[in-house]
């Protein structure tokens, strides 16, 4: 199960992605900053290949200077690619359904209107960019609409435990397995690693305790928590994953303590208190 591949980004499908191409913050991602920090210097550009369902399709990438113009202390990049050119007709087959839907609106609308269109909540379609083991080349996973309503319909009756076990670890709960066919075993891939670039980014540490319990063991055993459970939220972005050591993972779910997330505070049902005393991300 395990590959090289890298998390980069997710991405809510939009006129721009079917058209253009897409902005991507580099916030938090810990190895693709490693990977572009060291060679796109602030309004440099280059090729890159995508790979998408085994062809490879050019665009190119540009460190954009907003840094200077915003005052941003982060890097910003564009992935850009022709509107008619392959990539984009690749994307608009892929994610006909959000095409459809956005050029129909795009037609009622006004002269002059710019808003953003968006799809309806269940009918919300993605795209995962991660790196490959080779230079400038990354892979494209869509997950379309369908990925999502059979996936929602599998995991109605699973337990949330039993599901983050499956993203943490290659565990086998007995069952025929949850993530077996081809459609769901891409989602399980992104759920886990966005939580893999977190785990990187804490340092294997738990966000509620700052402890590394397997440090001296060499064994990485810290766990990412959905803080909105994802059987019933289907959130996997890195805004709701949680990176906590074992125990604190089995106490919350135990205890069920509610998430505030104004204070970004677990507050238990007995009372106590807790807050995460290490946070970039959420
Ligand atoms: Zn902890
Ligand atoms: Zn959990």
């Amino acid at each position: 199960m395990e590959t090289e591949e890298n998390y980069v980004y997710k991405k809510e499908v939009d006129w721009s992605l079917l058209n253009e191409g897409l902005t991507l913050p580099l916030n938090n991602q810990v190895v693709f900053g490693r990977n572009m920090g060291q060679f796109l210097s602030r309004g440099e550009s280059k090729s890159i290949t995508m790979i998408l369902d085994g062809r490879s399709y050019q665009a190119k990438i540009t460190n954009v200077n907003f840094a200077e113009r915003h005052n941003r202390k982060k890097d910003t990049l564009q992935i850009r690619y022709s509107p008619n050119g392959e990539l984009s007709n690749a994307l608009k087959t892929y994610f006909i359904n959000s095409f459809k839907y956005i050029s129909d609106k795009r037609k009622l609308r006004e002269k002059g209107d710019r808003t953003m269109i968006r799809l309806p909540e269940d009918c919300k379609e993605y795209i995962a960019i991660y790196t490959t083991e080779y230079q400038d080349t990354y892979l494209l996973e869509a997950i379309v609409a369908e990925d999502i309503s059979i996936l929602k319909e599998i995991i109605k009756n699973k337990q949330e435990r039993v599901l983050e076990a499956n993203f943490n670890y290659d565990v086998i709960d007995g069952e025929p397995a949850i993530f077996e066919t081809e459609r769901l075993v891409k989602i399980r891939k992104l759920n886990r690693k966005i939580g893999d670039n977190l785990k990187l980014l804490y340092d294997y540490r738990c966000q509620i305790c700052g402890t590394d319990v397997g440090k001296k063991y060499d064994s990485n055993v810290v766990e990412a928590h959905h803080i909105d459970y994802f059987i019933h939220s289907l959130n996997n972005d890195s805004d709701n994953q949680l990176i906590t050591c074992p125990n604190h993972h089995s106490i919350i779910h135990n205890a069920n303590p509610m998430f505030d997330r104004r204070r970004r505070i677990y507050l238990y049902p007995n009372g106590i208190q807790e807050g995460l005393v290490l946070n970039h991300h959420i």
